[in-house]
């Protein structure tokens, strides 16, 4: 792309849009920037990227100076049919992602992940495994660095581990992955994408570059990403937790590879079957960059783990806490009591992205979960799916430090606490980071509480588990 001979207008100035005009100014382009909110650290970020020559837009000034401009890079958090891209798109003009800038931009191979969930988890794995093998890895995209800011370090001989979200999909047309990978689609930012078809359709849009010789890592158990096989030029390579397949799979309780054994699935520091998922996918990943099978097993191993998914942050009174917050749909959360042994009073609630929350209670029902506590603005949304599954084991309980609270007061010792809330943050946090930390600040709380009560024991719960309170 001739950056010079271009204007473009960066809108939404978080992390991706700081990092395209960034990466825009170094390549000589004219840069306009804005974002609707205009104080805070967004303030902040415009005043420097003005002294560094952008020109900012204010909301007055937008609708006549956006005609200026001729590329649209559009935050992947404004969606596609916002007044801003419809008016670039009326004008003919060309609409892309700070991701599509790094993918045009990129010299190296790049293995990019999708999915409804785990995409974070894998990257992650594979990113540990590379660089164990002594490659020049970054994790990017949704997590980690943009894409953009990586281009000159990965130069050729680096590989680029992206993690794309279905926002990104929405405006990314150049990805040609050598390796890419999809883990699982299920219901998710139905408010964003307004139904199935048009999520699937985004999902699947990771491998429309693909050629012959390039990958197609597919889980082979979710119906929707066995149908991407046929939309793919790739060769496709499976996984599987259920059955062999040409790929990743388990046998006789190890992880295996196209018919080699690499390790036993219990030496993996992970609880439940979808990060056994995750884990072959990864496996997949690093055999098809070229990683030998001691590097991968030994990498596996000791992955920690990435914070706010299923990590267990500590014990009171014999109650294990355990911090799930990043399971901001449905389906994590059914992932989440189906793996945590024991039984478990859970959090649940928060920001409704527009599904049904009636799978999670028949999953509720089946697990080893003794009683809900429901929190946020879609409280009753969920109170409904539980009654009308017969799941009455419930507390109804809006804000989100008294519902910790609650939770904590319910459970017995022995049992976990588990937060894992099908639902986004965003009804009171900034997002999923800081309901997690929220929820690990109340623990200390709660421990000092106790602490300074002595060896008190706490309220016992009261009565039976089925009472409904505010
Ligand atoms: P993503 O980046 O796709 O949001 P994460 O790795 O951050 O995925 O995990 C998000 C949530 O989904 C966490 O609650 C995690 O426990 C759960 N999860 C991880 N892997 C899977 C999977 N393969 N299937 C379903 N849920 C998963």
């Amino acid at each position: 792309m001739l950056y010079s001979k271009q204007t473009f207008l960066v809108a939404g100035l978080s992390r991706s849009g700081i990092a395209a005009s960034e990466f825009l100014l170094s390549h000589g382009a004219r840069v306009y920037c804005f974002d609707d909110v205009e104080e805070g650290s967004v303030a902040a970020t415009a005043a420097s990227l003005k002294e560094r020559g952008c020109t900012i837009l204010h909301k007055e000034d937008l609708g006549q100076r956006s005609g200026e401009c001729d590329i649209l890079v559009l935050s992947p958090g404004i969606p596609v049919d916002h007044p801003l891209p419809v008016a670039f798109r009326h004008a003919g003009k060309r609409i892309i992602g700070e991701a599509e800038l790094g993918a045009l931009a990129l010299r190296c191979p790049v293995v990019a992940v999708t999915g409804t969930n785990g995409k974070t988890t894998t990257v992650t794995m594979i990113d540990g495994i590379l660089k164990s093998a002594g490659m020049k890895s970054i994790a990017c995209g949704n997590v980690g660095r943009p894409i953009s800011s990586c281009v000159n370090e990965l130069g050729e001989e680096g590989v680029a581990v992206a993690e794309i979200s279905s926002f990104q999909l929405e405006t990314l047309c150049s990805l040609r992955p050598h390796v890419a990978i999809v883990l699982n689609v299920t219901e998710d930012h139905l408010n964003r994408h307004y139904n199935m078809e048009n999520y699937v359709y985004l999902k699947s849009r990771l491998l429309k570059n693909s050629y012959e010789s390039e990958y197609a890592v597919l889980n082979h158990d979710d119906p929707i990403v066995r149908g991407f096989a046929e939309k793919t030029k790739a060769k496709v390579i499976w996984f599987s937790v259920r059955e062999p397949v040409e790929g990743g799979y388990l046998s006789d309780g190890c992880f295996c590879y196209m018919g080699e054994k690499l390790f036993p699935v219990g030496d993996l520091p992970l609880e439940g079957e979808h990060n056994a998922a995750n884990a072959l996918a990864a496996i997949c990943a690093a055999k098809l960059m070229g990683v030998q099978s001691e590097v991968i097993a030994a990498a596996l191993r000791t992955f920690r783990g990435v914070a706010h998914r299923l990590q267990r942050i500590g014990e009171l009174n014999g109650v294990t806490f355990i911090d799930d917050s990043k399971a901001t749909n449905v389906d994590s959360a059914i992932k989440a009591v189906g793996s945590v042994r024991g039984e478990s009073v859970l959090l649940v609630g928060g920001k409704d992205k527009g599904y049904s929350y009636e799978p999670l209670f028949d999953a509720v029902k089946n697990s080893g979960v003794v009683h809900c506590v429901i929190y946020g603005e879609n409280a009753f949304r969920i109170l409904n799916a539980a009654l009308k599954k017969g799941f009455t084991a419930v507390t109804l309980c809006r804000p989100f430090d008294v519902a910790v609270r609650v939770a904590y007061m319910t459970a017995k010792p022995g049992q976990n606490l588990l937060l894992s809330p099908a639902s986004a943050s965003f009804d009171a946090f900034r997002n999923y980071e800081e309901r997690g930390d929220r929820f690990r600040e109340l623990l200390a709380v709660l421990t000092e509480e106790r602490a300074r009560e002595g060896s008190a024991p706490p309220v016992p719960a009261e009565g039976g588990d089925d009472g409904i309170a505010e």
